[in-house]
């Protein structure tokens, strides 16, 4: 079994509720979620790597109740830098 996740903020994405971002013809991304991905472009362009884990990691923390702002932050650095955003770099 494969998660898909939003290849800029990882955020977890499943076949039923997931919130693809649009391409810019207005088809939906494979890639990313709508926060990240709106008509072809990045709303959050700016946004470097070390801040889209900060930005992560409340997310993170509520989704994984046992898991501390330190446990997430080094999950997210191993992970984050995974993605298909920020290895093109
Ligand atoms: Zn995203």
């Amino acid at each position: 079994m494969k998660e898909k996740h939003c290849q800029s903020c990882g955020m977890p994405m499943n076949t039923e509720d997931a919130v693809y971002g649009a391409n810019a013809d207005g088809s939906k991304s494979e890639d990313y979620c709508e926060h990240c991905f709106t008509n072809g472009k990045f709303p959050n362009e700016d946004c470097t790597m070390e801040q889209m884990i900060e930005f992560c990691i409340p997310f993170v923390v509520e989704a994984n109740p046992s898991m501390n702002e330190a446990a997430a932050r080094e999950c997210l650095q191993e992970f984050i830098p995974t993605l298909k955003r920020w290895r093109v770099k």
